[in-house]
C-alpha cells in the first residue's frame, strides 16, 4: 500500500475512495492484469502512446474494475483514453444497440473523441458514432444509426433532442458506462444552459436504466458542484486528481 501510494505520489496522483485499485505501471499491465487484448495494446503503442499518462494509470484501472469515477486533471493529459480503452475492452464483441454513451459540451469536441475512437478501436469490431446535425429531414437516419452504434459520443442537447421525437424509438437500457466529458463546463456553463443540462442529464440517466449502468466523470477543473452531484448519484465513487486543483 505505501508503495502504491509512492508510485502515486511519483505521477501526481491523487485518490480518495474505498478500495481503490492500484494504479498502472504501463500499458501492458492490462494484459496481465485485465486479460485485455494483446491487439488493443497493440494499437495503444501504434498511436505512439508508450506509457499511460497519470490519469490514465489510475482511471483504466478503476473503469476496469468497474468502479465510478470523477477524474480530474488538465487539459492535454489523455482524459479520452482514459475513458475509451476500458469501454473498448469492457464491450468485447458487437452486439447493437449503445451500450456505452458519451457526453460532452460541443460538437466539435464530440468529433475529436470520435477521431480518438475510431483510431482506439482499429483492432475492434465495435460500431462507433457521433450523433450529427439532427434537422428534421435526418432523424430517422441518426435514429438508425444510433441504434446499431455500441459506442455513441454526442452533445446532450442533440442526444435529448432525439429522445423527445415521438417517431423516434432509441432505448438506452443497454448502456454499461455514461461518461460526461469536461463535466465543469457541462455542469458550469452559463446558468440557462448549466440549468438545460441538468435536465437534460436526469433524462438521459432515467433512460439508461440498466442495473449495471456505471458513470465516469471528466474535468479539467474541481467545483464544489461537481463534486457534490458525484456523490450524491455515483455509489462507490472514487474521486482521482492529478496535478494541482485546478478551480
Ligand atoms: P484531455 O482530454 O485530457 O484534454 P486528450 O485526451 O485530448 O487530453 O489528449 C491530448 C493529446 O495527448 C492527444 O493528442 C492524445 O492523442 C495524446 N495522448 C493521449 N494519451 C497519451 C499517452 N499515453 N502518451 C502520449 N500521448 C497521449
Ligand atoms: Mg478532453
Amino acid at each position: 500500500l505505501e508503495e502504491q501510494n509512492r508510485f502515486r505520489n511519483e505521477h501526481g496522483i491523487k485518490v480518495v475512495g474505498r478500495h481503490v485499485p492500484g494504479a498502472l505501471q504501463s500499458f501492458s499491465d492490462l494484459v496481465e492484469r485485465y486479460k485485455v487484448s494483446q491487439g488493443l495494446v497493440d494499437t495503444v503503442t501504434q498511436c505512439g502512446y508508450s506509457e499511460p499518462t497519470p490519469v490514465q494509470r489510475q482511471a483504466l484501472p478503476c473503469m476496469l474494475e468497474d468502479r465510478q469515477i470523477f477524474a480530474c486533471a488538465p487539459t492535454g493529459s489523455g482524459k479520452t483514453a482514459a475513458f475509451l480503452l476500458p469501454i473498448l475492452h469492457s464491450l468485447g464483441a458487437p452486439a447493437g444497440g449503445p451500450r456505452a454513451l458519451v457526453l460532452c459540451p460541443t460538437r466539435e469536441l464530440a468529433h475529436q473523441i470520435y477521431r480518438e475512437l475510431l483510431r482506439l478501436s482499429a483492432a475492434t469490431q465495435l460500431r462507433c458514432s457521433v450523433v450529427r446535425s439532427v434537422k428534421e429531414s435526418k432523424v430517422k437516419e441518426r435514429e438508425a444509426t444510433i441504434r446499431k452504434s455500441d459506442i455513441v459520443i454526442s452533445t446532450p442537447n442533440r442526444l435529448c433532442y432525439l429522445l423527445n421525437q415521438d417517431a423516434v424509438n432509441i432505448t438506452l437500457d443497454k448502456v454499461r458506462w455514461l461518461i460526461i466529458d469536461e463535466a465543469d463546463k457541462l455542469f458550469e456553463g452559463s446558468s440557462e444552459q448549466s440549468g438545460d443540462f441538468r435536465q437534460q442529464l436526469d433524462q438521459v440517466l432515467a433512460a439508461c436504466g440498466s442495473k449495471q449502468r456505471r458513470i465516469a466523470m471528466f474535468s479539467a477543473t474541481h467545483t464544489p458542484s461537481l463534486a457534490k452531484w458525484c456523490r450524491h448519484h455515483m455509489r462507490g465513487l472514487i474521486n482521482i486528481t492529478v496535478g494541482q486543483r485546478q478551480l
